[in-house]
């Protein structure tokens, strides 16, 4: 547990990020890895991430301000920028950072195309074979490939990539067709290729190809709905935790927090743990929301607040100020935080807020 006055504490374990980069090379064993660190390693903590997986073949941020975080922490594997550059003023930091790009719009060509003399920049071009958001049009793709390989900019070794919409529904026809248009768009083009990100390295190993590009699963999260990461064999790389500050006991009829929202259905013990909205934890988390406190399973009760929530300790053995309470982590998968709360473990991670501790396990 973490010593300052206010006891939330994000515990990462570095450990767990090695076990599950571990999981996606031998899941993939014929691919190399981009690891996915964008939104500060998914809130786990940029350059901590990355110095636990500096075994992966790459990274992928989606902002030049993280390659420069990457290599001002002495990290020398390639990075890709996934959403791309935006205006040319970008293109010397490109070549400075020895960053490559994602391309997905004919503006970006363009500016490619009337760079200044320079390092050639390696470029990864989408495709859009359905998911519609980023990318090139099948049809686009021949023409946007040819004017790279044109451009003085653009370095050798083109890589074709595309995102998948479905892949965490391993029944959804949609990815196959989404295989289909892409392998149909790039048939005569070469270059490496790269398709999968964590769910699709999980589910549709036809679609590893070159370069897998997991994300979530190596921070142990898995958004197939119903699923764990560890259902896959997967670590969690965060343990969110804090302590009670207060135990009240509560009588029969009265009701809990904001909105006064939650009703004692008989007399009772009341905790309330140091961690809120303002350190990251879902306001949308209802009551019925899993928490542990000293390693025993309970729930939240009425309102998260911004600073403080409440917990139903009935079945608590002799609980106490001061006692442990968890969030997520190993014991208490994120997942089921997030199923709760009508969103994925990604977001929960990503919105870890500054006040929090951050712990290295
Ligand atoms: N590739 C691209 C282009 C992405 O935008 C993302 C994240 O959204 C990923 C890979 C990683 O996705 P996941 O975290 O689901 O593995």
């Amino acid at each position: 547990m973490c010593a300052m006055a206010r006891p939330t504490c994000a515990h990462i374990h570095t450990d767990a990020l090695r076990h599950n980069l571990a999981q996606a090379r031998a899941l993939a064993p014929d691919s190399r890895v981009m690891a996915v660190v964008k939104a500060d390693g998914y809130g786990h903590g940029l350059e901590r991430v990355a110095r636990a997986l500096e075994g992966a073949d790459a990274f992928g941020v989606a902002a030049l301000s993280d390659a420069d975080r990457l290599r001002a922490a002495g990290l020398s594997q390639p990075i890709v920028l996934l959403s791309g550059f935006d205006e040319p003023e970008d293109l010397p930091q490109l070549r400075r950072l020895g960053v490559e790009t994602v391309v997905h719009h004919v503006s970006q060509i363009e500016m490619l195309e009337q760079a200044a003399p320079g390092e050639p920049v390696r470029c990864w071009l989408k495709v859009d074979s359905g998911m519609h958001r980023l990318g090139f049009a099948p049809e686009q793709v021949r023409e946007a490939y040819a004017r790279l390989r044109a451009a003085p900019a653009v370095a050798e070794g083109i890589v074709l990539m595309n995102h998948f919409a479905s892949s965490d529904e391993f029944a959804n026809p949609q990815t196959r067709q989404q295989m289909a248009a892409f392998d149909a768009a790039t048939a005569d083009l070469d270059g490496a290729r790269s398709l999968s990100n964590s769910a699709a390295v999980l589910g549709w190993p036809d679609a590893h190809a070159g370069w897998i590009r997991p994300g979530g699963l190596l921070y142990g999260i898995s958004v197939v709905e119903g699923r764990t990461g560890a259902d896959f064999g997967l670590r969690p790389a965060m343990t969110l935790s804090t302590r009670l500050i207060a135990v009240n006991r509560v009588r029969r009829g009265e009701r809990i927090g904001y909105a006064a929202t939650w009703e004692c259905p008989e007399d009772m013990l009341v905790g309330v743990a140091a961690i809120g909205y303002g350190d990251g934890y879902p306001r949308a988390a209802p009551p019925g929301t899993p928490v542990l406190v000293r390693g025993q399973e309970t729930q939240l009760i009425g309102r998260v607040s911004m600073d403080l929530m409440t917990i139903d300790l009935r079945g608590i053995d002799a609980p106490a100020v001061g006692d442990p309470v968890e969030l997520w982590g190993p014991a208490l998968p994120v997942e089921r935080i997030a199923a709760a709360s009508a969103t994925i473990g990604y977001e929960l991670t990503c919105s870890i807020t500054r006040r929090v501790r951050f712990v290295e396990a």
